[in-house]
């Protein structure tokens, strides 16, 4: 006898880390932003005219794709936007990726890639970082469907420089290359650049880390306008307005507001190096973090320990239990120097305590 239960689509969905409410908490578990968004999104929503939202958005998004091209310095038609880059992530992988030979990426990074590529089935390999959480490059040399590199990565937080994202990019001219760059506003460099050189790379980027917007949803890509046209036929295959007429307008308003952005990037980046002097301090060891968080590992004590007691104090951070390689770690998210100060405390107690 058939049923409707042979032909469903299973899946194993990627677990985001948790969203408590509680008035007393330190949230340091999803690198969000500890900061408001600009003063300019609040100028927005006050004179929003909510009679508008009768109306169906802009499919093309205009005035928000049109602030980020003009932002990066790009034409409109190499920008593409979605709700979140996880949403762009998902039509890039749809779009590109639908050879039969596997896509690549690490095996340790974004844990949304392997869930994309079973939701889309499309075959993917994991290679190994190195033991410094490094790329191995020549892992990358070989015949492939398509590589997917975070950078910096995620949740190491270790960045990949140019000249060997360049050489990868080099071994693979024939295939795509998305960059995922969630992190990069609080790294030293973008790889921009590149779409200029190389019409098979896209840079994928977020509204959620350094502009402090992960609750309205806002990603964006950019590449080459061949890349861009091929994405949006895939994404008006399946939902026309994808972008809200709030989002457009909040989103073109942020990126509008550059001095705001360089002063809250400052003081996470401020923040960043204080609390990595604090955890060498305290017997942890990680890798040179170029994002707004630090995936730190303490000498004797278990991550779990850790992870447990600062639940119990109501401060939340991710801990990636399921991975051999990586369970003792804890990915720290960098809330405000207050935050931060009282975190280190709590750390320095059990760390007494064990
Ligand atoms: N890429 C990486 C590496 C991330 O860590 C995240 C955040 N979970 C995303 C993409 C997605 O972010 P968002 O959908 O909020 O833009």
């Amino acid at each position: 006898m058939s049923s409707w239960k042979d032909n469903l689509r299973t899946i194993e969905p990627y677990v985001p880390g948790e969203q408590p409410d509680l008035p007393d908490m330190i949230k340091l578990n999803t690198n969000e932003n500890p900061y408001p968004p600009s003063p300019k999104v609040q100028e927005v929503l006050d004179q929003y005219d909510i009679n508008a939202l009768r109306l169906y958005p802009d499919p093309n998004s205009q005035h928000l794709v049109d602030a980020i091209a003009e932002y990066n310095g790009l034409n409109s038609d190499q920008v593409f936007v979605g709700v979140g880059s996880d949403d762009v992530l998902a039509i890039a992988f749809m779009t590109f990726f639908n050879s039969k030979k596997p896509i690549l990426f690490p095996d340790i990074t974004y844990s949304f890639y392997d869930v994309w590529a079973e939701l889309f089935q499309i075959p993917y390999v994991q290679k190994p970082l190195d033991d410094h959480f490094e790329f191995v490059r020549s892992d990358y040399y070989g015949e492939n469907g398509g590589i997917v590199i975070a950078n910096p990565n995620a949740p190491t937080g270790v960045v990949q420089e140019l000249d060997a994202l360049r050489d990868i990019i080099d071994h693979n001219r024939d295939v795509v290359v998305i960059i995922d760059e969630a992190y990069v506003d609080f790294s030293d460099h973008s790889a921009l650049e590149l779409i200029k050189e190389y019409d098979n790379v896209l840079i994928v980027q977020t509204y959620s880390k350094s502009r402090s917007l992960a609750g309205m949803r806002i990603g964006h890509a950019m590449g080459s306008a061949e890349l861009i046209a091929a994405m949006n036929d895939v994404r008006f295959s399946y939902n026309s307005y994808p972008m809200t007429r709030l989002s457009v307008e909040i989103g073109a308003a942020a990126i509008r507001d550059k001095a705001y952005f360089e002063e809250m990037r400052k003081r996470v980046v401020d923040t960043r190096e204080w609390t990595k002097k604090e955890l060498t301090r305290l017997g942890f060891t990680f890798g040179d973090s170029k994002t707004n968080f630090i995936f730190a590992k303490h000498k004797t004590i278990p991550g779990e320990v850790f992870f447990d007691e600062l639940r119990k104090k109501h401060i939340f951070v991710r801990r990636f239990g399921n991975n051999p390689r990586i369970k003792d770690y804890l990915r720290i998210s960098i809330g405000t120097q207050k935050e931060m100060e009282i975190l280190v405390q709590e750390l320095e107690k059990i760390e007494k305590m064990h």
